[in-house]
């Protein structure tokens, strides 16, 4: 099978292999993705079981049900959402953004756009549905949906699980999304969103003692907050920077729509197409719009 397609979490502990064809590639804008991956939603492929194969790592995934439908697994090292069972027995829901190259597919649908961030604007032509897509006929939790608030001068935060919480006394002015291959994998999706605030303005409300953080020193430094309790990514509040990064999908503030800078779009995952008309960068800006972009 040279269509075989594998997949790593941001560690690189836990591994698979995917072949098509594939039974959905859609994009799940509901709350629990959103909190789950931290983006502004998640995308994940349908893989047939028998295209299915697990590598390595099988031992390091932990397991959070946030609901009775759903498990949701995660890499206990490093926080990445992993492939998990869905509601099909005969299908695994594979988070697209840890997938290596090119999946040899596209997305095709937006799903539960119903319960979609307040500040995203979806700006593809691909079909939208408000939840599920039709025929299938499975229970949907009802949204929690709260009115935009425009021109917010706070913002608070959580966990899937809610073991975790935060909130900061300034808004984030700007969504920077970074479409490298190592936040791909610790998002699980195409792109990272993470948006900032000062560090001052920033504090934990709850759950400090539950991050959990993964380092990477090699090829590159990097690293990634989790909870320890659900996998979802947290804020990162590190000591040499000023700021504090919020993964926009543990918002819980209905915060307006916000600007986009999209970085490392040279290495962008090929079923990745950007359709906004936000600036474009190939790697990082140059310094003076970098110190512009966390103002
Ligand atoms: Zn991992
Ligand atoms: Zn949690
Ligand atoms: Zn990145």
């Amino acid at each position: 099978m040279n269509d075989t397609k594998r997949g790593a979490c941001l560690c690189g502990a836990i591994t698979f292999e995917i072949a098509p064809p594939y039974r959905w590639f859609a994009h799940c804008h509901c709350s629990m993705c959103r909190k789950h991956h931290g983006g502004l939603y998640g995308t994940g492929v349908g893989v047939p079981r028998e295209r299915f194969r697990w590598l390595t790592g099988h031992d390091q995934i932990s397991h959070y049900r946030a609901t009775g439908a759903f498990e949701r697994p995660y890499c206990r090292r490093c926080g990445s959402v992993v492939p998990a069972e869905s509601h099909d027995p005969e299908v695994m829901h594979v988070p697209a953004g840890l997938v290596e190259g090119d999946i040899g597919a596209r997305p095709r649908t937006h799903i539960f756009v119903g319960s979609k961030a307040s500040f995203e604007n979806i700006t593809d032509s691909l079909p939208q549905f408000q939840a599920y897509p039709p025929g299938l006929d499975l229970p949907v939790a009802a949204p929690a949906q709260t009115p935009p608030t425009s021109g917010s001068e706070r913002v608070s935060g959580s966990c899937l699980c809610g073991t975790i919480a935060y909130e900061a006394t300034s808004a984030p002015r700007r969504i920077v999304c970074c479409h490298c291959s190592l936040c791909r994998r610790s998002f699980g999706t195409a792109f990272a969103s993470t948006t900032f605030v000062p560090r001052q303005s920033f504090r934990w409300t709850r759950g400090r003692d539950r991050i959990a953080t993964y380092r990477m020193q090699q090829p590159h430094s990097y690293s990634s907050s989790f909870c320890g309790d659900c996998g979802s990514l947290v804020p990162g509040v590190s000591h040499e920077v000023r700021v504090a990064l919020l993964p926009v999908g543990s918002i819980d503030t209905a915060l307006a729509p916000l600007p986009l800078t999209h970085i490392f779009v040279a290495s962008k995952a090929p079923w990745d197409e950007i359709t906004d008309t936000w600036p474009q960068f190939d790697e990082l800006p140059p310094p003076e719009q970098l110190d512009e972009m966390f103002g």
